[in-house]
């Protein structure tokens, strides 16, 4: 290639990557607080350089001595969606496989529990540790302290097992407790009627950060309910994709 036209070349390129970056950008802001915000971050920062080229000297001055501050301000508004991209980042394979990001074994083997659960028609109920301890819960079943797999939950919840009934606790990669008794969440009249199960799944969600998984006798049915809400009928991969994203403790 000639050498002339190489720097020609290369601005195209980084005109390229930066629009399909902004792109990007305005994909995943779009229609969220975040946009609005967005567009007044964009109103400052052609002000400042209006300022700078109208040479308003006290206006560039207070604008840039906030500067600092700003790039603070930007972090904390734009929190969930930053976290949402890492979060969206760390899943692509490539990602995993450079950063070696460690996905937790527990939200493959929960996945594949609650699958074999369904298939067979048993109902249960995991739930998941976050960052506040579930100790109180723990204690109102048995101690079980053994390292997750889907057999031991499909165990646990077979019907006539003594330790069916309730709730199991899961801690990192290890099953903490089983048949653990939770707060129920208050029925919402007009709401689809749930039983204490999904009752449960919610109300432990309610009071803390933990994540729950609920597999219906009834419908075998697998939801998910993460801070009070009830996500109904997904997949097996949904609820492993779901856990993995709510797990993953490097985006906590
Ligand atoms: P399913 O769709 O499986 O029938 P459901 O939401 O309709 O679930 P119920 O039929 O009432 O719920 O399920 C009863 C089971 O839920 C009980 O056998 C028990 O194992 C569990 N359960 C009930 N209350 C609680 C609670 N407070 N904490 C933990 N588990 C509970
Ligand atoms: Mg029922």
């Amino acid at each position: 290639m000639p050498s002339f036209l190489k720097p020609g070349i290369i601005d195209i390129l980084d005109i390229l990557l930066v629009s399909w970056l902004l792109y990007r950008l305005f994909l995943m802001i779009q229609g969220t607080r975040a946009a609005h915000m967005a567009l007044g971050l964009v109103l400052l920062v052609v002000g400042s350089l209006l300022a700078q080229v109208l040479n308003l000297r006290g206006v560039s001055l207070i604008i840039s001595s906030v500067r600092v501050a700003w790039v603070v301000a930007v972090a904390i508004i734009f929190q969930p969606e930053l976290r949402r991209a890492l979060a969206q980042l760390g899943q692509n394979p490539l990602v995993r496989r450079v950063l070696r990001v460690r996905v937790p074994q527990a939200a493959d083997e929960i996945a594949d529990a609650a699958a074999l659960l369904s298939s067979r028609g048993y109902g249960g109920l995991i739930v998941i540790e976050r960052n506040m301890g579930l100790k109180t819960y723990m204690s109102t079943g048995k101690p079980i302290n053994a390292e997750i797999t889907a057999e031991l939950i499909v165990t646990i919840f077979t019907p006539g097992s003594p330790l069916h009934d309730g709730a199991v606790i899961v801690r990192g990669n290890q099953v903490v407790a089983a048949s653990c008794i939770l707060p129920l969440s208050t029925p919402v009249s007009g709401r689809r009627a749930m039983g204490m199960r999904h009752l449960a799944s919610v109300g432990i969600t309610e009071e803390t950060d933990a994540v729950a998984v609920v597999v219906s006798e009834e419908t075998r049915r697998m939801s998910l309910a993460v801070n009070g809400r009830l996500e109904r009928g997904l997949e097996q991969t949904r609820i492993r994709g779901r856990l993995r994203e709510l797990l993953s403790r490097q985006y906590e």
